[in-house]
């Protein structure tokens, strides 16, 4: 295992984030998009992946699988690879502003869900180009030629890599009733990772289940998501999908361009104004301490 590839790459992509540029709302003045970055590492073997073809699907790839699509050349192991996974917390200020709203998105936070994913995107591509100098081969999934949308059998729409499992298997969070991933810095976020062909010292899960810090799932004394959504995407039965993306999709583009003369989309009611918005919530902390000790 390699601790000091870790360290390295943990601090490249933190001062990328805190000095590119790029991490820009691109408003009419200038504001940074997303505030500093969480890093977790989960390995290639980790059987969770195997798992993800039950959970998500068969389609959704291991690590070796689109590391393998990417090099077909290469002699490729497994337990000789890492999933690097990052948050990228929203600001206060795009929360702030979303938290305000009751049916469509601020205009912070629909710039933070265009110009902030090309950063992010940006991000991927950089990441993979400072692996390369130092001779580790890489691919970003979700920028991969392959990549592609799927349908879950479970969850309807899905796709061939989910961020959001990559992170929860790096030990950075773990899901919300609304399907979002509650980390330590809460759940309004963007989320990124990088399939390394380096061994890296993975982060612990310190977590006893895949909803441990939503209150939802802890004594039931939560539906803030559920409230929160316009449009009653959010259930005792979860997420629907299609419900949110009719209007999180469809509905607040045409919004934004009518309002905020700008093509783009996103909601995200749901991740703000609730208890997990920027923290996992106090009374998962108090009553579950050898989670976080
Ligand atoms: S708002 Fe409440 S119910 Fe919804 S994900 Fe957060 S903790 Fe869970
Ligand atoms: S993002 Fe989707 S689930 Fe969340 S509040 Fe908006 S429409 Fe509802």
């Amino acid at each position: 295992m390699n601790e000091n590839i870790g360290l390295w790459i943990t601090d490249i992509l933190t001062r990328f984030v805190e000095g590119s540029p790029e991490n820009s709302l691109k408003l009419e003045h200038e504001e940074k998009a997303f505030e500093e970055i969480l890093v977790g590492f989960s390995s290639g073997a980790d059987q969770i992946y195997l798992d993800y073809k039950d959970h998500v699907g068969p389609f959704h790839w291991t690590p070796l699988e689109i590391l393998s699509l990417t090099f077909p050349e290469t002699d490729l192991h497994a337990d000789q690879m890492t999933v690097i996974s990052w948050i990228l917390p929203q600001r206060e200020a795009t929360k702030a502003d979303n938290r305000k709203e009751k049916t469509y998105p601020s205009k912070r936070w629909v710039h933070a869900r265009f110009p902030g994913e090309e950063f992010n995107n940006r991000l991927r591509s950089y990441l993979v180009h400072q692996l390369n100098t130092v001779g580790v081969k890489s691919v970003a999934p979700l920028l991969s030629p392959l990549w592609q949308r799927q349908t879950s059998p479970k969850y309807g729409f899905a796709s061939l890599w989910s961020e959001r499992h990559a992170a929860y298997a790096a030990g950075l969070g773990t899901f919300g009733l609304c399907d979002g991933l509650i980390t330590s810095r809460g759940k309004a976020h963007r989320v990124g990772s990088v399939v390394a062909n380096v061994a890296i010292q993975p982060t612990p899960r310190r977590y006893d289940d895949h909803h441990a810090y939503c209150l939802f799932f802890h004594d039931g004394s939560c539906n803030g998501c559920r409230k929160r959504c316009p449009v009653g995407a959010i259930t005792e039965k979860g997420h629907d999908k299609e419900k949110c993306w009719a209007h999180a999709g469809v509905t607040c583009a045409d919004y934004a361009k009518t309002h905020y003369g700008f093509d783009g989309y996103g909601c995200g009611l749901c991740q703000t104004g609730v208890p997990c918005e920027s923290a996992i919530p106090a009374k998962i902390v108090r009553t579950k301490p050898w989670l976080f000790g």
